[in-house]
């Protein structure tokens, strides 16, 4: 061998010997050529390294050209390597083509789902409604509660797929950050109590921002589960919510959340284990309590996915404290973000007309009960054709546009009646429940969007925002027309709710209402008294006390006072200004008693 081959030789074994060392960064399946060992994993990524540093390794090795390059055995080895890139690249295409189908199946799978949960949480509601024996009320109940679990789990599973495809996106609005702490311990407050264990919110509302920029839903997702769990797997002590600020400027505050329980507490193996999907610390526990396994997964990307982390301390049989932080953007309270209170939806619609698009009959009865039940007057139409000829600006003052449909879907509708001048408020109805589903809705010229399956409240509230926002939107009718159609006298109490909540008994309604009327006055004597006695012990235990009666009437905004002053009475924090909470409390029982007499 000459002195020039002697050089190829050496730069093919240093050749060869990077493509040995690329086998030890690259575990998986083993590609063989002959002295040749290439381990290729077909799922990362690095599989276009390889690729990479082999078209590098090749381009080398063609530059020094010459014989030894056409010996038949090194062609050989040189072939084969090629063979095994363009391998690679047609795997990597595949990988693609499965990413995408998986995407793409997952957003119908949640449509697919979507629709017809809609129509079972719908119709299990309005027959709630109805007059029932008892024994049917008990049927239905099961089945409310159990739609409520499965819809939990299908949404645990979508979040999930939809996080590791990258395509959950955050919202970035405004919210009080109150409210959420107070509604999602409000959620658990009965639970607990029917645990005998004490659920403690410790956090001063003072001490805390009023608004916060970010996604509310996803805050509250994590705070549910994680108290969700803490109640769950406690028996006797307390769960308690902690919230401090830990850092806060001008534009942004750090926030501490800390939920602990008094619990069966997790093993240090354990901890290790549960963040993992599907994963329960042991098998008894699953049995006695229940659950997916997704929870915490879920909570510890959500949490990651806002910049966060977290953290656990436990010990067995003490209890656990899970711990997270996330920085948001804050401001001051003002009139432009104080959100909508659910107060608004004590009101009759009064014979307002809404123009139903929508093909499925399920859905089509829901939607007509539900709105007919609080006074409107629905036409309906099967597709997006039948109500551009069906649409009549002089008669309808909403219209409920479900967006896949035969014949002509929701879009096409839309865009035509905008084109053809029409600004009638339309509100989009889908299963799809994506940021990019929203905005395609928006740009077709929907004003809003409702992904199903949606609550009666949220349906109403869509539609009454839509008639108190009319001052400031380009709508169709005229102001004159408000005043009849919209916000009769508001009531303090829903009677609808209260129905519901005794099972559709009018006698029970009944009944209890004269019990709330004789009980109303007591609560108002303690709360007079405090301003002389300033006993906010007593205070705590009578906002106690009235809760679950408020709570029937479902005002939920003065259910709400009653449950922060009970935090703020307990908290024995003497700079909290309860007087004027406990003042405002007055004027409001006040005003509910008379109403309810009336
Ligand atoms: P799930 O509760 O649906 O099983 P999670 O992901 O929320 O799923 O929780 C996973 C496991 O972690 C639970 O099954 C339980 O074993 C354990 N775990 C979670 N929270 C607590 C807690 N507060 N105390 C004790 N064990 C807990």
């Amino acid at each position: 061998m000459g002195a020039q081959d002697q050089i190829k030789q050496i730069r093919l074994e240093q050749a060869l010997e990077r493509i040995r060392v690329l086998e030890t960064i690259i575990d998986g399946k083993e590609h063989e050529i002959n002295d040749l060992k290439i381990k290729v994993n077909e799922k990362r990524a690095n599989k276009d390294v390889v690729s990479m540093m082999l078209c590098t390794l090749l381009s080398e090795i063609d530059e020094e050209g010459g014989e030894w390059f056409t010996e038949e055995s090194n062609l050989n080895k040189i072939n084969r390597l090629q063979s095994l890139i363009s391998t690679l690249n047609s795997k990597k295409n595949e990988a693609e083509s499965i990413a995408e189908m998986k995407s793409s199946f997952l957003a119908n799978m949640s449509h697919e789902i979507r629709t017809p949960m809609n129509g079972i949480m719908g119709l299990t509601k309005l027959l709630l409604n109805t007059r029932l024996s008892g024994k049917q009320n008990e049927y239905l109940r099961a089945i409310e509660s159990s739609s409520d679990t499965l819809l939990v789990i299908i949404n645990d599973i979508l979040d999930l797929s939809k996080i590791e495809a990258g395509k959950l996106s955050l919202e970035k609005k405004e919210f009080l950050f109150i409210n959420i702490l107070s509604s999602v311990v409000g959620v658990f407050e009965g639970k607990a109590l029917g645990k005998g264990i004490e659920l403690v919110a410790n956090y001063h509302q003072n001490n805390l921002p009023e608004v916060l920029v970010g996604d509310s839903v996803r805050l509250n997702q994590i705070l549910y589960n994680l108290i969700n769990n803490a109640v769950k797997f406690t028996q006797e002590g307390s769960v308690t919510l902690a919230v401090n600020t830990v850092e806060m400027s001008d534009k942004d505050v750090l926030l501490k959340f800390t939920i602990t329980d008094t619990g069966i507490g997790i093993s240090q193996e354990q901890q290790s284990q549960i963040f993992n999907e599907f994963s329960q610390a042991n098998s008894s526990t699953t049995r006695e309590f229940g659950g997916t396994g997704l929870g915490l997964s879920i909570v510890k990307k959500l949490v990651e996915l806002q910049g966060g982390s977290v953290t656990i301390v436990s010990e067995e049989e003490k209890g656990s404290s899970f711990i997270f932080e996330i920085l948001y953007p804050h401001k001051k309270i003002s009139e432009s973000n104080i959100p909508v209170s659910n107060d608004s939806l004590d009101f009759n619609l009064g014979g307002l007309k809404i123009l139903l698009v929508e093909d499925n009959p399920v859905n089509q009865l829901v939607v007509t009960d539900l709105l007919s039940e609080v006074g409107a007057e629905v036409e309906l139409a099967v597709n997006g054709q039948e109500a551009i000829n069906l649409f009549n600006p002089e008669k309808h003052a909403v219209i409920l546009m479900d967006m896949q449909m035969p014949v002509m879907d929701g879009y096409e509708a839309i865009r035509r009646l905008r084109n053809g001048g029409f600004d009638v408020p339309i509100i989009a109805l889908t299963a799809h429940v994506s940021e990019v589903e929203m905005e395609k809705c928006k740009s077709a010229g929907a004003n809003e969007y409702l992904s199903k399956p949606y609550k009666p409240q949220e349906l109403y509230q869509k539609v009454i925002q839509f008639i108190n926002a009319k001052e400031v939107l380009p709508l169709a009718f005229n102001l004159a027309d408000v005043n009849t159609v919209s916000l009769n006298v508001p009531k303090l109490w829903d009677r609808n709710f209260l129905l519901d909540y005794v099972g559709g008994s009018e006698q029970l309604m009944l009944k209890i209402l004269d019990k709330i009327k004789s009980e109303i006055p007591k609560y108002l004597e303690v709360l007079i008294a405090f301003n002389s006695e300033l006993n906010s012990k007593k205070l705590g235990s009578s906002c106690h006390k009235m809760k679950p009666n408020i709570q029937m009437l479902g005002n939920t905004s003065i259910y709400n006072s009653i449950v922060q002053l009970e935090i703020d009475a307990r908290s024995n924090d003497e700079s909290l200004p309860l007087q004027e909470k406990v003042g405002l409390l007055i004027v409001k029982l006040k005003e509910l008693l008379e109403e309810l007499k009336a």
